[in-house]
């Protein structure tokens, strides 16, 4: 019995591997193309053999991941960062507005019993929520977590069950 090469931890264009897109998907070759393609999410890729890098060039700039043996890691868009600074940043975002809130509605604290008496805290939540919804969607938007695609297929796959 001869044995082959193992090809199985690499990237090359007979193997199948998870869609670094929809997360739920597999990828593989295209006949007679140098393309993978997604059956879930229908996204092309290229290929970088050498490199063994994975790119998605039907957006700009495009995507970029790198393929370890086991799954795909820096799915971030190139030539960004987001490094501890920004997340300095975020934290103060989501803090600072809402510790303002809630210091003013503690220092000036509604009548009690009146009509708007649940307003300051009702207020103080609404902000820490948006505030924090905004780097979420940040994150997802710098990560490339399509979060449509993610659950359409989900979706799909729990009604073919
Ligand atoms: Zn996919």
């Amino acid at each position: 019995m001869q044995y082959l090469p193992d090809l199985t931890n690499r990237l090359h264009y007979q193997g199948i591997y998870p869609c670094p897109i929809c997360r739920v998907g597999q990828i593989q070759g295209m006949p007679l193309m140098d393309a993978l393609a997604c059956e879930a999410c229908r996204h092309i890729f290229v290929a970088d053999l050498e490199q063994q890098l994975l790119k998605m060039t039907d957006r700009q700039p495009p995507l970029t991941w790198r393929w370890n043996g086991k799954n795909w890691v820096g799915a971030h868009l190139q030539g960004v960062e987001w490094g501890w600074m920004t997340w300095i940043f975020a934290a103060a975002f989501v803090i600072l507005p809402t510790t303002l809130i809630g210091v003013a509605a503690y220092t000036f604290p509604p009548t009690p019993g009146s009509r708007l008496a649940w307003l300051p805290l009702a207020w103080t939540g609404l902000t820490f929520l948006l505030h924090f919804a905004v780097i979420v969607w940040l994150l997802m938007e710098f990560y490339q977590f399509p979060l449509r695609v993610y659950l359409r297929t989900r979706r799909r796959r729990l009604l073919r069950r």
